[in-house]
Formats: structure tokens, sequence, C-alpha cells
């Protein structure tokens, strides 16, 4: 799990960092909206632990930008104004949740692992679909209680279906979940894996189905 912290007192940083880090987590530190910005552009972050507060802008403007982005971070405010309507104007612009200062360093771990247990979240969790149960952690898949083997490709393109149950997935986005910079996939990868999943899916009598929308990308229905 990889971190970032958008926090400009120094004291205040250093424990939460130390906190996460105990936690497991890696960790990045950023003191500014505008390096909190380069650090997100660069690297892809699980979570994001931002101060409203900071010196060159308001945290509340890194948050607008975040919000445009389709897959972006779970987000979590920390701000020393315990007003209503900062908190109502922070969700609206996209935080996922908000811990008012002093908080306890560890209702703040507590809070961020909680965010990234949400369904589309990056700690493991047990995907669910019909039948079909996918453990993001052993990277295993039952159907009615039946292992089902799966390559690598197949597993990862299920699990992002199913994060995403009932809406589609466009092939681009499973094309750059599944190959890394510098992979150039075949035009035909995704559907040919798609195609090897739907069959061991049927094979195993799954009760869910992925459907195609045809120029766009795949979708998962649940039986
Ligand atoms: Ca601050």
């Amino acid at each position: 799990m990889r971190l970032l912290i958008v926090e400009d007192e120094r004291r205040i940083a250093e424990l939460t960092a130390d906190a996460f880090r105990a936690a497991g987590f890696a960790v990045d530190g950023v003191a500014t909206v505008a390096d909190g910005e380069a650090a997100i552009a660069a690297t892809a972050y699980d979570a994001v632990v931002l101060d409203l507060g900071l010196p060159d802008r308001d945290g509340m403007s890194l948050l607008a930008d975040l919000g445009r982005k389709p897959e972006r971070p779970p987000v979590l405010v920390l701000t020393a104004r315990d007003a209503v309507e900062d908190r109502v104007a922070g969700l609206d612009a996209g935080a996922d949740d908000y811990l008012v200062k002093p908080f306890a360093m560890v209702e703040l771990v507590a809070r961020v692992r909680a965010l990234l247990r949400r369904p589309g979240g990056a700690l493991g969790l047990r995907l669910e679909a019909g039948n079909v149960v996918l453990d993001t952690v052993g990277r295993d898949v039952q159907v009615a209680g039946q292992t089902v083997p799966l390559a690598r490709h197949e597993l990862a393109i299920l699990e992002h279906l199913m994060r995403r149950l009932g809406r589609v997935a466009p092939k681009t986005v499973l094309e750059e979940k599944l190959y890394g910079m510098g992979e150039e996939p075949a035009s035909n990868a995704v559907p040919v894996h798609v195609h090897h999943l739907r069959r061991k899916l049927m094979e195993a009598h799954a009760n869910c189905a992925i459907h195609t929308v045809r120029g766009v990308g795949y979708f998962l229905e649940s039986g």
C-alpha cells in the first residue's frame, strides 16, 4: 500500500508517516498542494491523506483536481476547522472521509484502512457476484465453492469486472490494468482473455455472465 500525506505541519506529518509506516504502508510526504499534485501525477497512490490548510493553496483545490480523475485514490481530509460547511464542501468535492484535528493516530490509520477495504479499494477483500467469489489477497476464484484455475490476466480482468459489477469496463482500461508501460498488447489480447474467462466460468456453472458492449468494453452481470 502506498500512501501520500499532504501536510505542512511538520510534527503532524512526521507522526502520521511513522504511524502508517508502522502499519506496513509505504509513505510519501509533501507539504504543499503543488508538490501533492506533482506526486500524484507521478505515482499511483492507494490513498491520500490531505490537510486542507496548506501554505500555497487550499487543500480543497487538490481535491477538486483529483475529483476529475476516473480512477483516483480515496482521500481522507484532515481539517482543523470543525465547521459543518467545510465538511460538506469537502465531501462534495470528493473527499471519502474526514477527520478533525486533533485526532488519534490509531483512528486515522483505521479510517484509511476502512477506505481501502471499500469495494474498489486496494486492500484485500472478498468480491462476490452470484456464486462467484474472488479472494483478492489469495488470488483465488471459486464458483459454487469449487476453485477455478484462472491465468493471471483472466483473474485480473475478472477482478476488475467484479469491482464494477454491472458497470461497463472499457477495453482500453482493461489493457492499462493488464499491461505496464512499454508493453504493447496485441489488439485482440483482451478479447482473447475474456473469451477464455467466459468459457471457464461457464464450464464451472457460474451464474454470472460477461457481456460485450460492442466497440466499448465489457460488463459483468450477476445472475
Ligand atoms: Ca496545515
